[in-house]
């Protein structure tokens, strides 16, 4: 290789060095500029993707020099999760011993497909797994699991072992081996990747029966019940129910033990906890999540209330033979199995992976059990008294979660939620978003950034107010 090709591969310690050194002081800037600067810019595409244009690719830059020009580009030009005025959906602002760990994972790189190939890394995610599951009252012997890209990658697994459990031509035939239309059941209020999943997974979209709410947000049980019964009768096979714990739009949590209860011997019971899942960490909550533990499956997010940089999710399961069945394959160039070890790439959907279980491993390691549980305490005190701010000045919450999100509407002018949040959005101290709660558009404001104090909260409010003033001024 040219010598010049090798010092930019790789530089010799002392540039590297210096390199590292103007980076961490250019992040350290960036962070200062976004906290001080607008939650959420705004972007003018044409001048964004001139600016991205600039790189030539035939006329190589000194890295320091593309790096600056990259973080400046990300600050200018995306919503800010590290800004203490998002309150948005779920992505946290990182702690920093996550960031560290991703920078550990970069730069030693081991690939978690084979146990073999990375036994410190496997067990160590396989430790953290089980650190988790035994929070839900889990033990370690019963448990198996892993890291995911996200939630969404958890559900899409537990459906695929719901199926291969289920049905046994499922896995050799596709759905065709399926002797009638599977049906699978989630609350109206529920994350809707579960449509994509289903058209992934073969079963079509319309397998997906989206079971109504109670008026509060969370699953009817009865309904559920009922829609089941009704499925079976007219030749159905219903499979699946997936109960969420933590909803999207509002932080409510179906009953997850009447669907447990439901579910027995017939559905595959899974949980989607994969925000709402972290208030399993502070007693103040954990009763709220009683029947989790019956869960066949469970999803969690690392990257939502765990704070670590994305992406993370986890799937836990009490079937480790059912995740074994759904991802076996031998391929003759991987090296093999011990009796003691579980490759990850014959038990989950990817095959190269990422240690991505570093982040939580180190957070945890950092912060402590007692450290987390301030950490989501806080977002729920915040919470609180957000609600008490808004209701003082007759913006009426309308969900009852005991999570860290409400959903709010204006009492006085009944402007409509999507208008008001652009004008608050528009202001630059707070992000929020308007939703629909219960078929009804709301404004939703989530305690996702460990920084968000009483000073936000203010912020958010003087912005919700200006922004009513200044519309009622247009009609
Ligand atoms: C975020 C979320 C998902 C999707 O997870 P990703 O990490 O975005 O893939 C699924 N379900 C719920 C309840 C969520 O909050």
């Amino acid at each position: 290789m040219a010598k010049q090709d090798e010092t930019t591969m790789w530089p010799p310690q002392a540039r590297r060095n210096d390199i590292q050194d103007k980076l961490n002081g250019m992040l350290v800037d960036a962070i200062d500029r976004i906290q001080k600067g607008p939650a959420a810019p705004a972007v003018d595409i044409t001048d964004l993707r001139r600016r991205i244009g600039q790189f030539d690719f035939s006329a190589p830059v000194a890295v320091e020099t593309a790096a600056r020009d990259v973080i400046d580009l990300l600050v200018a030009g995306n919503v800010h999760m590290m800004h203490p005025g998002y309150m948005g959906l779920f992505n946290p602002s990182v702690a920093f011993p996550g960031i560290l760990a991703d920078q550990i994972t970069a730069t030693i790189n081991p690939q978690l497909a084979v146990w073999s190939h990375a036994p410190a890394a496997v067990e160590i995610e396989r430790y953290t797994i089980n650190a988790i599951a035994e929070r839900f009252g889990w033990t370690a012997v019963h448990t198996a699991g892993h890291f995911t890209s996200g939630g969404a990658e958890a559900n899409y697994t537990a459906l695929l072992m719901a199926l291969t459990d289920r049905f046994p031509a499922y896995g050799e035939e596709g759905a065709r081996g399926i002797p009638g239309q599977p049906t699978c059941y989630v609350s109206a209020e529920s994350h809707l990747a579960w449509l994509k999943i289903a058209h992934q997974a073969g079963i079509g979209r319309n397998a997906v029966r989206l079971v109504p709410t109670d008026g509060s947000g969370r699953m009817d049980a009865d309904r559920l019940a009922d829609m089941i019964e009704a499925d079976a009768a007219a030749g159905h096979i219903p499979f699946f129910v997936g109960a969420t714990a933590g909803t999207t739009n509002a932080g409510m949590i179906d009953p997850l033990a009447d669907i447990a209860r439901l579910a027995a011997g017939r559905l595959w019971f899974h949980v989607d906890a994969a925000w709402g899942g972290a208030a399993i960490l502070t007693p103040r909550t954990s009763d709220a999540l009683d029947g989790i533990k019956q869960a066949d499956t469970l999803t969690l997010d690392a990257h939502k209330w765990f704070a670590v940089p994305m992406g993370a999710g986890m799937l836990l399961t009490r079937h480790e033979e059912s995740l074994a069945r759904t991802f076996r394959v031998a391929a003759s160039y991987m090296p093999g199995e011990t009796a003691e070890t579980l490759d990850p790439y014959t038990h989950s959907l990817q095959w190269s992976r990422r240690f991505i279980g570093l982040k939580l491993f180190l957070s945890l390691a950092a912060l402590g059990w007692q450290g987390y549980r301030r950490h989501v305490e806080h977002a729920m005190d915040m919470a609180a008294r957000l609600k008490a701010l808004l209701e003082a000045e007759r913006w009426s919450v309308v969900n009852d979660s005991p999570l860290a999100v409400l959903c709010f509407v204006d009492e006085d002018t009944g402007r409509e939620p999507g208008e008001i949040a652009r004008e608050v959005v528009a202001q630059g101290t707070s992000w929020i978003s308007a939703a629909q709660f219960e078929g009804r558009a709301v404004l939703r404001a989530c305690i996702t950034s460990h920084f968000t104090d009483e000073a936000d909260l203010q912020a958010l409010l003087s912005a919700l107010n200006r922004a009513r003033t200044r519309l009622a001024g247009q009609a």
